[in-house]
């Protein structure tokens, strides 16, 4: 009765972890969730008012206009130009999407016919993968490796391969590493698409969430960029506004109004009343940004000395709320979140499920309090690996 699409599918990873961390609760155990990158903090109050008044407005009940509402494009813009020094113009490179989920799913629909490559990092965001054989595309791989700073060797890919590929996905600061990417890769990036006629979709989705002085880049930033692909950027992480699913992408006016042109034939855009909330978001002030990445920082900076303290040494990461750590000797990742799960009540993601390339890594997400951390580093020393 079901497609080949379905029936090829892997299991969700999540809901997986989601059904083994529900019979645990069951049980009565006091589980600690790390595992799913979800803010755990609530929407600032500000935006929320924003919402409240828009909804009550019945000017926003309406279909809203596909490529998003003009002023929320233009705040987008703005955002970009403030905070990545990059000039966008609002009219004809934005695009609104109903989170960056749902653009990287329809994305490969407007770039990618049945058998053309996508060039996909890694361990990686699942959705890359899949939203390219939903489009018939063949996924190839670009292992991120710790040696090389978890970024692809671009030189490695085979030419028979480059003549096929039609499109990449990149994503820095990276899920599930935490790994950054400066302009000098991404200026290698650029050459690289130009070289291989290859449409580069850099997915900035935390951007925002950096620690220490860090600052992250916009791909855009490079010469050259805006002529071989655009950015997504999401309302989630940055505002804990998951939930709300919006997000925008920004870049090459051509290859937006191809996406564009998908969508419209797909959804009917994002509900005003969201996107008014998303223009307060971006235009008011960035404390609440600020204020959340002082509180990331404690936690990583908890979850660290925890983890050293039971023998893991991690190098801090420059952004994400994610800790990817490697699994003691003599467990593999799916193992080693098992145990975490059965004997410590501790839910964190297997590495393998972002990919083979994953292997021998778990990925702790910081979205648990100070409190929450340090009783899951006690547990985990309780259990003398
Ligand atoms: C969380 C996440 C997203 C999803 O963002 P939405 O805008 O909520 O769909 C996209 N990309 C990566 C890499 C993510 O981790």
């Amino acid at each position: 009765m079901y497609s080949d699409r379905i029936n090829s599918l892997p299991p969700y990873l999540f809901a997986t972890i989601d059904a083994a961390k529900a019979k645990m609760l069951a049980k009565g155990v006091d589980v600690i969730d790390l595992g799913v990158g979800d803010p755990d903090q609530p929407t600032p109050a500000h935006i929320v008012e924003s919402m409240c008044d828009a909804v009550r407005d019945p000017k926003t009940h309406r279909y809203p206009s596909y490529t998003g509402m003009i002023s929320f494009r233009e705040a987008a813009a703005k955002w970009c130009k403030e905070t990545k020094g990059i000039d966008i113009d609002a009219a004809s490179e934005t695009l609104i999407m109903i989170g960056s989920k749902e653009g990287v799913a329809h994305i490969p629909l407007a770039f990618v016919n049945p058998g053309d490559v996508v060039l996909i990092p890694d361990p990686g965001y699942p959705v890359y993968k899949i939203g390219t054989q939903f489009a018939g595309g063949i996924p190839y791989i670009m292992p991120l490796l710790e040696e090389n700073n978890f970024l692809p060797d671009l030189d490695a890919i085979p030419k028979d391969i480059l003549v096929k590929a039609k499109l990449m996905f990149l994503n820095y600061p990276n899920n599930p590493t935490g790994a950054t990417a400066d302009l000098k890769f991404f200026e290698k990036v650029v050459e690289f698409a130009r070289e291989n006629d290859i449409v580069v979709v850099h997915d900035n989705a935390y951007c925002e969430m950096v620690y220490d002085e860090y600052q992250a880049p916009s791909f855009l930033e490079v010469d050259g960029a805006m002529d071989v692909g655009f950015e997504l950027y999401s309302l989630s992480k940055t505002y804990n506004m998951t939930g709300w699913r919006i997000a925008f992408a920004v870049g090459n006016k051509d290859m937006i109004n191809a996406v564009g042109k998908v969508k419209s034939n797909i959804d009917s855009g994002a509900f005003d009343a969201i996107q008014r909330a998303g223009i307060t978001a971006l235009t008011s002030s960035q404390q609440c940004v600020a204020d959340m990445n002082d509180i990331y920082t404690q936690r990583r900076d908890a979850l660290l000395k925890g983890l050293k303290s039971i023998g893991i040494d991690v190098k801090p990461p420059k952004a994400t709320f994610y800790v990817w750590v490697h699994v003691p000797e003599g467990y593999d990742s799916m193992g080693f979140s098992k145990l975490l799960l059965e004997e410590a009540g501790i839910v964190a993601t297997p590495g393998v499920g972002f990919g083979d390339y994953g292997e021998g890594y778990i990925r702790f997400a910081l979205t648990q309090s100070v409190e929450r951390i340090n009783e899951a580093v006690g547990r985990m020393e309780k259990l003398k690996i």
